[in-house]
């Protein structure tokens, strides 16, 4: 079969490979679209992310490895021994992150805390292939409300589903999200489907804002143009926001905020108010704590997303509650053309792509 693999940072090229056979609890699929995560676009390039380190571990001793592509819809055409949860012709998409199943936080019912298991695409190669062979447990089964397009977008859609969960959002709490790229659309919606009450999005972007409007938010600030802090201020009667997602940082090379907007939700957060980080930076970078610790913040951090997260997923994507086609700016098509979704999703900024941008092989 063909596959994409890896040579080098930046050096990716099609190659026949031997086809994955099955196993018992796994399920052998045929990818039908799949899109690299930011992340694994930054990778690709050699951009310092998130397992930087860990991919050029593997690119210095495997080469030429089959990386990435953990967000995608397949359709499931072999199942092991043991399989029960789908069948040949399910429709699938999948979390990333897996629990081991046998440390003691998986044997006690923390598996979502678990950091011994493999991640989809890192550790077992993912669906920049014409076939890929899957664990059972990472899958869920796609309802047919859903077209394989919107399904890619589930594994991103459920690591919002536990970023809002993490925030606990009260009945009514004010929300502002900075950052209208897919995950901060998607953590807008959800927070309204979770009973937030105001929600105030931020972008530099006015297609951006145009669609952050569009899914729901009651303001949508271009902070090219106005100050943020001071609006949200003045929407919560000068104490600010009780919850803020960042979900804007990240290296500016690639047209993130950077840690602008991670200073600027700090300052948008009421006292006693939660702040929850949903960006990566890529490097350490220097924060005054004393700003949380002066106004009593909670400086929050998203759980990996569980089965039950991903079960969320379908059923809010599903019933419409969450909207994921506004956001899908770019579909490629061919396997040959997954360079090109790479390049666009590392620099979606100048692609003014909102989701990365998807292949239908
Ligand atoms: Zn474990």
């Amino acid at each position: 079969m063909k596959a994409w693999r890896f040579y080098d940072f930046g050096d990716m090229r099609l190659d026949n490979v031997p086809a994955p056979a099955c196993r018992p609890g796994h399920v052998i699929v045929e990818p039908r679209c799949v899109q690299p995560s930011v992340t694994e676009a930054q990778l690709a390039l050699g951009i310092r992310t998130l397992a930087y380190e860990r991919i050029k571990r593997r690119l210095e001793t495997e080469a030429p490895v089959q990386l990435f592509g953990h967000e995608f819809c397949a359709r499931v055409v072999e199942v092991g021994a043991g399989v029960t949860r789908v069948r040949p012709g399910d429709r699938v998409a999948a979390r990333a992150k897996l629990p081991c199943g046998t440390c003691a936080l998986c044997l006690g019912g923390r598996d979502h805390l678990c950091r011994k298991g493999p991640i989809i695409g890192f550790q077992l190669p993912g669906c920049f292939a014409e076939r890929a062979l899957l664990p059972e447990i990472a899958l869920v089964r796609v309802d047919d409300r859903i077209s394989d397009s919107e399904a890619a977008c589930l594994q991103s859609l459920s690591d919002s589903v536990a970023a809002v969960e993490t925030a606990g959002i009260g009945i009514g709490d004010s929300v502002a999200i900075y950052g209208q790229g897919s995950m901060g659309l998607e953590c807008l919606q959800i927070a309204r489907n979770s009973g937030a009450g105001l929600i105030v999005a931020v972008d530099v972007r006015e297609e951006a804002c145009r669609v952050s409007r569009e899914l729901g938010a009651d303001v949508a600030l271009n902070a090219r143009s106005e100050d943020p802090v001071a609006a949200i201020r003045e929407f919560t009667g000068g104490n600010g926001a009780d919850v803020v997602f960042d979900c804007a940082g990240g290296s500016p090379a690639q047209g993130l905020a950077g840690t602008r907007s991670l200073l600027q939700a700090i300052d948008s957060v009421r006292s006693g108010g939660k702040l929850v980080g949903v960006s990566w930076f890529g490097s350490p970078m220097e924060l005054d704590v004393d700003l949380l610790r002066e106004r009593s913040l909670r400086f929050l951090f998203p759980d990996i997303s569980t089965l039950a997260h991903l079960e969320h997923t379908v059923r809010l994507a599903a019933s419409g509650r969450v909207r994921l086609s506004p956001t899908i700016t770019h579909v490629l098509h061919g396997l040959e053309a997954v360079p090109q979704a790479f390049e666009i999703t590392a620099n979606k900024g100048k692609h003014q792509a909102i989701n990365p941008a998807q292949v239908i092989p």
